[in-house]
């Protein structure tokens, strides 16, 4: 039976270290990480991450600030409310949750953010740090899926990773992570996307097959080489009447399908999902040490 990848416990376990890190931080009179989010509207699934990303902030001893904006803001008055959190010396790290209204330019309110804030790793100087390999933040599904495999002693070099989907916070930057020189990757790395051909053809041959295609239950047992490693990226609300919340959260993974023919694999919830904001917790303790000049950096 496959091993199950538990990213809850895993991002249990750093958030005791990060609790210990504000403890030390108190000991010499220091105030804790400050995150700081801005939440546009009142998209449901976004308030529920944002929710969880607070949550975690206050179980691990961080500050955190919610911001929350009118769906109908202009863009000009969301870039002045960024423009304040940069020169805010109070608050070390900062988001804007995705997605935003269709009248604001994602990419231009992305690269608003101060890159020493920007804990989400979105800012083209981040990501141009990160993929020339660079000390750089880097997205926090990324790193949270580095961290997982870690955890595990799952060995990625020399590997072949197949990645599925290509978008900016996911696919694309854990692609070039896997790609890297380096500990946490020398993997030969296949990204692939919706114009892919024959896409089986490539899953099948994966060592390590991460799914981040946003399609609940799309990977099928017979795409998946026996013995690989399954990461589970993908996360889709579907209608569950019968539940309480009514709806049900599925993975891009047939997980019950795939599970008698992998080595290991991340469940939906509790895979990716806690890893995610572990990293965005790890990142904005980083973001305050580097600010501290107070090394040396959690995990
Ligand atoms: P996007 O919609 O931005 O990107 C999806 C990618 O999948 C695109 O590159 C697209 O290709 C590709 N794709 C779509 N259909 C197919 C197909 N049939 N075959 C091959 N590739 C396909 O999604 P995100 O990266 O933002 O998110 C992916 C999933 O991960 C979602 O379910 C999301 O909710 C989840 N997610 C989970 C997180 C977590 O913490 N667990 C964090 C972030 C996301 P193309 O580029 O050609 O359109």
């Amino acid at each position: 039976m496959a091993l199950i990848l538990d990213g809850k416990a895993a991002a249990a376990s750093i958030k005791e270290k990060l609790q210990r890190d504000v403890q030390v931080m108190a000991v010499n009179g220091l105030r804790p990480p400050h995150l700081a989010a801005i939440l546009v509207g009142n998209d449901g699934a976004s308030e529920t991450y944002v929710f969880a990303k607070k949550k975690a902030c206050d179980a691990c001893g961080f500050f955190s600030t919610v911001i929350r904006l009118p769906e109908d803001i202009s863009e000009a008055a969301l870039l002045q409310e960024i423009a304040s959190i940069n020169h805010n010396p109070d608050i070390d790290g900062l988001i804007v949750q995705l997605p935003l209204p269709a009248h604001i330019n994602e990419a231009l309110v992305m690269d608003a953010i101060a890159p020493e804030k920007d804990v989400d790793g979105f800012h083209d100087q981040n990501i141009g740090k990160l993929a020339k390999g660079n000390p750089a933040f880097i997205p926090a599904t990324p790193l949270g899926i580095l961290l997982l495999l870690q955890e595990y002693g799952v060995e990625v070099s020399g590997k072949h990773c197949v990645v599925v989907g290509r978008s900016n916070i996911v696919g694309r930057p854990l692609s070039i992570l896997l790609s890297l020189p380096g500990e946490q990757g020398n993997a030969t790395v296949t990204l692939c996307h919706s114009r892919t051909r024959d896409l089986a053809k490539y899953t099948r041959d994966a060592d390590i097959l991460v799914a981040a295609l946003g399609k609940p239950r799309f990977i099928a047992a017979d795409m998946v080489k026996p013995g690989a490693v399954v990461v589970d990226v993908g996360i889709t609300r579907v209608d569950a009447p019968e539940l309480k919340s009514g709806y049900r959260l599925l993975g891009d993974v047939d997980f019950d399908a795939v599970l008698p023919h992998c080595a290991a694999i991340t469940p939906v919830p509790g895979g990716v999902g806690p890893m995610t904001i572990a990293g965005l917790l790890m990142n904005t303790m980083k973001a305050r040490k580097t600010q501290l000049n107070f090394p040396p950096h959690t995990a």
